[in-house]
């Protein structure tokens, strides 16, 4: 009999149904003259624009990133390349639906999301409520399973000489069954 190393899909789905799985999602756009951008699903008020080929949502675009990768799903790129015409200035909340719709194909929920988005200006602190209730109902959660932080940059990098925006978001899934365990 042969023994060799076979690729078994069977296997494969066994490691794909841990109990939990964790992923991390990162994205930066640069910012040009302007009137504001899409942050979190929402308008922010401001005297740029996000450079992008879609609406430019970091927060969205790293949360969706976050979501493939404890999935183990590639990312954002490969499921929406910035080559197709259907994606220019599509809504990035399209983005976060699919990720939520392959989470809950695969059986698992949304434990908890955890975001920090980096910018020079204006302060997010009185957005962040919003943000946190947009955010969590993209991903149909309670808005404490959610937590936005927003830091600057210190005038320093791109971030701080105002000529970016970027996003990092970490996120847990637990698997459905699981729900009543914890
Ligand atoms: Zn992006």
């Amino acid at each position: 009999m042969e023994h060799s190393v076979i690729f078994d899909e069977r296997v494969f789905r066994v490691q794909k149904q841990r109990p939990t799985r964790i992923g991390i999602g990162s994205d930066l756009h640069r910012l040009e003259n302007g009137g504001g951008f899409m942050l979190g699903g929402l308008f922010v008020e401001s005297d740029f624009s996000v450079i992008a080929h879609s609406d430019g949502d970091v927060l969205l675009h790293a949360l969706t990133d976050a979501i493939l990768g404890a999935l183990g799903e590639g990312d954002i790129g490969e499921l929406f390349p910035d080559t197709k015409e259907e994606n220019r200035n599509r809504p990035s909340s399209d983005f976060v639906k699919a990720a939520v719709e392959m989470m809950n194909r695969a059986g698992y929920r949304i434990g908890n999301v955890d975001a920090i988005i980096n910018l020079e200006k204006p302060k997010l602190g009185s957005l962040k409520p919003e943000m946190k209730k947009s955010l969590a109902s993209l991903l149909g959660v309670s808005p404490e399973l959610v937590n936005v932080k927003a830091k600057t940059a210190e005038q320093t990098g791109a971030v701080g000489e105002g000529k970016a925006v970027s996003a990092e978001v970490a996120v847990l899934l637990f698997r459905r069954e699981c729900e009543n365990e914890s």
